[in-house]
């Protein structure tokens, strides 16, 4: 009795596996689920995350509040600090520990991330290099020291450390809704940031973001001080706490709140800082202070510390008095600054179309002044006016932009490169680097200052977004400027590398191979297709702001921004979602053959006879004879082809009366051959075959070139590969004879071989030609577009 049930189920297993190697054994199905939803790729919605990409009526998110008193030791290079943490859970859950960030401790020499990373040796190596290969040795001091962490009532705290992360344990459960004042104290010696750089950070520049610079000319400083105080992990419905180590790559998740900062320094320094300083007029000098009031109405830079001040503040002996900066910010995740003795400081007053003020301002030495007192704030300007009308309006009362050798965001401050030569010259390149990477760092304040993404596990959500916008800004600002992202053409290198040096763009920021690539240039590429090529600029732009709107001062998950882009506009993207973000297929649509039809109007068959003479599918474009006809023989064979075969044994030819026509028969006749020639007389038929060599689906865009030599544009959406995802057949009706098609002429799609785009197939110009075709218009090189406008007409 008991056995007979289980020999039964054992023969339907049998039977299921026979029908699941049936299944396996068919050949691949032409449809398979590029036009699928991506639920399967998706964290369900919920009633924190909404199904439309809104946040859901139960959303919630922390606060953190910092209260926070330090003291730049300059001599000893060393910042002592103490803070006092006001942390809010507004989540449903109670809490029995706190995690907190220890950035500093990705330089403690006992960190894991000194030597996760490959090495090895080449011939010829840098210093820096040889040096890196002994990451530890020389830096004993580095990483943050904590020395108290207590309650509000001074009664010690127990805490551990887990490298970059601190773990203090509560004496009860914080309840939701309730809050925990506690205060922690701490010190770091600062990093020399142009030496050291950042393990992992795979910039550009490869400079530490937080730390000091040396001027061994003048014997100055300046300082970044960044990630410096511990702070709050982002506890989040969808990651509950982000305590992913730091590795100096994945930048951060952080929890919103109100700081009141308090820096000491000696007297002679200036101070930038995330928010709005409390006592500038007991900080500057009775002039200075005028010129800061003059500048709350100008509408150009006006120097509140000028050239000459900071020259002559440079050259003086240092100062041993202290002095203190007080700072406010409201509703930000984070708080920066610098300080120099060096410090050039310019300010505007930018009012926004909503009427509110932002004071836009510049700190630089006399080494970057030539550009940065020309460039910089006005930049600053264009960028929060441009993002404003992209994104929502800039909600914060200043935005800075300090010279410190590279490019680095924080609320309402950033950190970029830019300076000139010593007799105060500069290239077109330097200025161009400063502008774009002025327009990145202060565009962050969006992305993820704002719209408060999770670094730590996704770079592109921040990078991709910010570098799109940035490339609209840059062309709003001038059409002809040459774009560091945006253009589809320039990720074709990348995405045509092979399969195993890509990864795709929804990976974690660590694990990334290409950096550059894949969180920036990919994303920002697929963002900009998706506006000018698939959705339209109306459309898109409406779902970005609402995308923007919605999340402002919370914190989205791709998810929330793949479902609003479709819930504001109306469009299926998930097509657009699964190909370009979960996979790393690459455009590649190939024209494979082409075939011209006219009318027969003078046949007149019955529906049999015609199905019956059809069957064997006639040839219509024959290359012996057109070979033959030019060599003035007779074609011996007829057989089909394709763009291919044009290729391989590629002649130059004009194929515009070369091609054959086929005639098409009507049957089931109603119209008079008056009434057919009226018709279908005029008309010419090609149908085009293409097919998907790259796996990304994408919309068709030709270019048709007539006879006369006219041209006509037509596009076909990616939906077209809906029914068979690998090749496709479409006919087009022209009023005229077509002398050459050409697939994708604007170069829209990122397709990574034009070799098969073209009828008849045009010889693929090479690396060297294209090159030399692109650095007139946006190469690579702002140097090469400088002198190529020399030989323009
Ligand atoms: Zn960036």
């Amino acid at each position: 009795m008991l056995q007979t049930p289980s020999i039964q189920r054992s023969w339907i297993c049998i039977g299921l596996l026979l029908w699941a190697i049936g299944l396996i054994a068919q050949p691949v199905s032409n449809h398979g689920n590029k036009f699928e939803q991506i639920t399967d790729l998706l964290p369900d919605p919920n009633n924190y995350r909404n199904i439309d990409g809104a946040p859901g009526p139960q959303y919630w998110q922390q606060r953190c509040d910092y209260d926070i008193e330090c003291t730049l030791d300059v001599n000893n290079l060393r910042l002592n600090g103490s803070e006092k943490i006001t942390y809010f859970n507004q989540s449903p859950q109670p809490l029995r520990y706190l995690w907190l960030q220890l950035d500093e401790n990705q330089h403690a020499v006992d960190n894991p991330n000194q030597v996760f990373d490959p090495t090895n040796i080449n011939a010829a190596m840098s210093e820096n290099e040889m040096q890196g290969l002994e990451p530890a040795k020389g830096k004993e001091k580095f990483g943050c020291k904590i020395e108290e962490v207590v309650d509000a009532n001074g009664k010690a705290l127990k805490y551990s450390i887990n490298q970059t992360m601190m773990r203090i344990e509560l004496p009860e459960p914080l309840k939701p809704g309730s809050s925990f004042a506690f205060g922690v104290k701490w010190h770091y010696y600062l990093v020399d940031r142009i030496s050291l750089g950042d393990i992992a950070s795979n910039s550009a520049t490869n400079l530490a973001r937080g730390g000091y610079e040396y001027f061994s000319e003048d014997d100055n400083y300046i300082f970044t001080i960044t990630q410096w105080y511990p702070r709050l992990c982002a506890y989040s419905d969808f990651a509950g706490w982000q305590n992913k180590q730091f590795t100096g790559r994945a930048e951060f998740a952080l929890t919103f709140g109100n700081f009141v900062v308090k820096m000491t320094l000696p007297t002679d320094y200036v101070v930038a800082a995330t928010g709005e300083c409390l006592n500038y007029s007991t900080l500057l000098s009775p002039a200075q202070y005028m010129r800061w009031q003059q500048a709350q109405q100008s509408k150009e830079p006006i120097e509140i510390v000028t050239l000459e001040e900071a020259k002559k503040t440079e050259k003086a002996k240092r100062a041993s008095e202290l002095k203190t900066w007080i700072y406010k910010a409201d509703n930000v995740r984070d708080f920066a600054w610098g300080a120099s003795r060096k410090f050039v400081w310019d300010a505007l007053a930018n009012t926004t179309e909503e009427g509110k003020k932002v004071m836009c301002m510049s700190y630089y030495a006399k080494e970057a002044y030539p550009i940065y007192r020309k460039y910089s704030t006005k930049a600053i300007q264009h960028t929060i006016n441009t993002y404003s009308k992209y994104t929502i309006p800039f909600p914060y009362p200043t935005a800075i932009s300090v010279e410190a050798a590279n490019g680095m965001e924080y609320p309402m401050i950033c950190f970029n490169p830019g300076r000139a030569e010593p007799d105060g010259t500069y290239s077109e390149s330097t200025k161009i680097d400063a502008v774009s990477t002025i327009i990145h760092e202060v565009g962050h304040n969006y992305f993820p200052m704002i719209i408060n993404s999770d670094e730590r596990q996704w770079s592109w959500f921040d990078e991709g977004f910010n570098s799109f916008v940035q490339f609209v800004a840059e062309r709003e600002m001038d059409n002809d400027y040459k774009p560091w992202f945006g253009p589809a053409h320039q990720i074709v290198d990348y995405m045509k590398l092979p399969k195993d040096q890509l990864e795709p763009i929804m990976t974690n920021s660590d694990n990334i191979v290409d950096f550059f690539a894949n969180a920036y240039r990919k994303p920002a590429t697929a963002l900009n297709i998706l506006r000018e090529t698939v959705m339209g600029r109306e459309l898109f732009d409406y779902a970005f702001k609402e995308y923007c709107r919605r999340w402002a001062f919370k914190h989205p998950t791709p998810a929330d921004f793949f479902r609003t882009m479709e819930d504001a506009s109306g469009v299926d993207l998930d097509w657009f979602w699964r190909g370009w973000f979960f996979t790393t297929d690459a455009v590649d649509i190939s024209l494979d053959s082409i075939k011209y039809y006219r009318v027969d109007l003078d046949s007149n068959p019955e529906k049999k006879e015609f199905v019956a003479k059809n069957k064997v599918e006639k040839p219509f474009y024959d290359i012996n004879k057109v070979r033959n006809k030019e060599a003035g023989k007779v074609p011996l064979i007829e057989r089909d082809t394709t763009l291919k075969d044009f290729y391989t044994t590629y002649q130059p030819w004009t194929t515009a009366d070369s091609i054959a026509e086929t005639k098409v028969s009507l049957y089931d006749q109603t119209y008079s051959k008056d009434e057919k020639t009226k018709r279908f007389g005029d008309k010419h038929y090609y149908e085009l075959q293409f097919s998907n060599k790259g796996g990304l689906v994408m919309p068709i865009i030709l270019e048709w070139t007539f006879a006369d030599g006219s041209t006509q544009i037509d596009r076909l959406p990616a939906e077209i590969w809906r029914k068979n995802e690998n090749q496709f057949k479409k006919v087009f009706v022209k009023d005229k004879m077509v002398k050459a098609v050409r697939l994708d002429p604007f170069r829209e799609t990122a397709d990574i071989d034009e070799s098969n785009n073209n009828w008849p197939v045009k010889q693929v110009p090479t690396r060297f030609q294209v090159f030399k075709a692109h650095k007139i218009e946006e190469g690579p090189n702002p140097m090469q577009k400088a002198k190529a406008k020399k030989v323009r007409p």
